[in-house]
């Protein structure tokens, strides 16, 4: 046979791709019906399947046998193909998983971080993790395809670099380097609220929705921007850093970790529900959170607050709806520059979001154009306080439905 010229290799790694995409979106698909979808004759579809099942990605699944004609038998994804490691990096805790290349988790870890400790400890920490992660993958399947990580901050996508975190006030830090040399895995890094916005659109409540925003609100608030049925990354990668928007009308004395005054989210992160309770709590309001506190020998975290809601403690409940405003006031403003058709929330703050949703709703609607509202529906991610870890993974299998071919045959 000629050997193929460089442009029908990229046709055929393209065509291979968009089946693969459509397997993974429509499964379980006949091959008649990805010919009819993508247009290609029946027996280049069927080579491009047998490409996809040599490398064990996709594999076949009984037949339609209702209807005239005679039975197709159907293809889907292979939650065995492989492991994906996802690490999700947290401003106070680390995250990893295990998952199979259907992003089920097979096994998982967190452990709180202290952001005030020196970044070779918490990097130390993370390595120990994922060597625990792969030890325990390994009895599972033999084949790893990839390790994921999910980083506050702006990412240098192509180098693996995180470029500036504000809020753990790291710069400069080559993850994809340090983690390639210690798993000996294909490694990608990328923004946590991006990350977990790709995970919406491959497995969460975004999978067919071409235009929606990710926000991811704990210590920081990040967004994620698929419009167009694509990540939007701005010039340099970095579109997205909502959280540093100066969106509120009067000047705050808070200081952001980025170093500026009034950012969104310094009145909507995290630490702003804490100080709310706090101050609440100053002026001897009736609460069983300080109860709490003693009870659990803990600081005050969102999870107390949480806690104390749902038993009804009013300043508890109080607090979320203050800051599901502060947070609405953001969403109005995305929501009128981006006419999305979804917005979601997710991250560690998601936990409370039962209590933080009737704020932010009540504010959107008070701050963005109706005909525009009407249209963007205010959702929580199925994935809650795990968005960015399901992230993570969902940046592996990304790559692979871009480049299958990254998989080798076996
Ligand atoms: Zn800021």
């Amino acid at each position: 046979m000629p050997k193929k010229t460089a442009d029908q290799v990229f046709v055929r790694e393209h065509n291979l791709s968009s089946v693969l995409r459509l397997i993974h979106t429509q499964s379980p698909i006949s091959r008649a019906k990805l010919a009819v979808i993508t247009g290609l004759n029946k027996s280049t579809v069927s080579s491009l399947v047998d490409e996809l099942l040599s490398r064990k990605l996709v594999h076949e699944t009984g037949s339609n046998s209702g209807g005239a004609g005679r039975p197709a038998t159907l293809l889907e994804m292979n939650p065995q193909a492989g492991l994906i490691i996802g690490v999700e990096l947290g401003v106070d805790f680390v995250s990893v998983a295990v998952t199979d290349f259907l992003g089920n988790i097979l096994w998982r870890r967190r452990e709180d971080a202290n952001p005030n400790e020196d970044q070779d400890k918490m990097i130390n920490q993370t390595l120990r993790i994922v060597k625990e992660a792969m030890t325990a993958g390994k009895q599972k399947n033999t084949r790893f395809i990839g390790l994921g990580l999910a980083t506050p901050g702006t990412v240098d996508l192509k180098e693996g670099v995180l470029i500036f975190a504000p809020n753990l006030h790291w710069r400069n830090v080559p993850f994809g380097k340090i983690f390639t040399e210690h798993t000996k895995l294909r490694v990608f890094v990328e923004n946590d609220a991006n990350a977990a916005a790709i995970a919406e659109h491959l497995f969460g409540t975004a999978r067919h929705c071409q235009d929606f925003l990710f926000v991811f609100a704990g210590v920081g608030i990040g967004g994620g921007l698929f419009l167009n049925g694509r990540l939007y990354r701005g010039k340099n990668g970095y579109a997205g850093e909502i959280g540093h928007s100066p969106i509120m009308a009067e000047p705050s004395q808070t200081v952001c970790h980025c170093g500026n005054r009034g950012c969104w989210e310094t009145y909507a992160n995290q630490y702003s529900i804490i100080q709310r309770v706090q101050a609440r709590l100053e002026v001897k309001r009736t609460s069983i959170i300080p109860k709490l506190i003693a009870e659990q020998n803990s600081p005050i975290t969102i999870a107390i607050i949480k806690q104390a809601a749902d038993a009804g403690d009013r300043e508890a409940i109080d607090s979320f709806t203050e800051a599901g405003h502060a947070m609405g006031q953001g969403f109005a403003g995305l929501i009128n520059i981006f006419n999305p058709e979804k917005i979601i929330l997710g991250g560690p703050l998601s936990i409370a979001g039962e209590y933080l949703l009737p704020g932010i709703k009540e504010t959107v609607a008070r701050h963005s154009l109706p005909e525009i509202d009407q249209q963007a529906e205010v959702l929580l991610s199925p994935f809650g306080a795990d968005a960015s870890l399901i992230g993570a993974i969902a940046i592996v299998v990304d790559d692979v439905l871009s480049k299958p071919i990254h998989v080798e045959r076996r």
